[in-house]
């Protein structure tokens, strides 16, 4: 409906071209502001984001979005009781494309890297792996708009934590 009469404004301005047209020329602005704010009040991206994992290997957040050309800070909190060797949980961002099974596979072996494998040329950005009552934080740039995967590549955690990380 706001389009609509924002064209007739512009139509009617148009139409009435040479008298009187400079009012219709103020409703097409005031209209025009009024989508703009309406824009504003979308649903916002969030680049400073909060994730929390539990002791039944669960993120709190299936799908983050940020914005992109900008830093990204993360938090992650464990906000169980389990230790960091029974429960542990980390934050990794995938490159796209990346095979997300094969990735966790290969994390498994790699415990005293965070379970992050070594070499691998799939991370944008991680965490180091937490325990019960800890939490980790880190900055790193937005990557390309787009949508990646993260998980938890604790052994066995993929399944259960992992969800999208969308940059618009
Ligand atoms: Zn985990």
């Amino acid at each position: 409906m706001k389009k609509y009469f924002f064209l007739s404004a512009i139509a009617l301005s148009i139409i009435s071209c040479g008298g009187g047209s400079k009012e219709q020329a103020q409703d097409a602005t005031t209209t025009e502001n009024t989508e703009a704010t309406t824009q504003e009040t979308a649903p916002a991206t969030n680049n400073d984001i909060k994730l929390t994992g539990n002791d039944q290997m669960q993120f709190d957040l299936k799908e983050m979005r940020v914005k992109s050309g900008e830093k990204v800070k993360l938090t992650l909190t464990h906000a169980g009781i389990q230790s960091k060797e029974t429960m542990g949980h980390n934050f990794v961002l995938l490159k796209s494309g990346t095979d997300v099974a094969k990735f966790a596979t290969d994390a498994i072996s790699a415990k005293d890297n965070d379970y992050i494998p070594k070499g691998t040329d799939a991370v944008i950005a991680h965490t180091k792996t937490i325990g019960g009552g800890e939490t980790t934080s880190i900055e790193f740039d937005a990557p390309a708009p787009g949508t990646y995967d993260f998980i938890c590549s604790f052994p066995g955690h993929y399944a259960m934590m992992q969800g999208k990380f969308i940059v618009e």
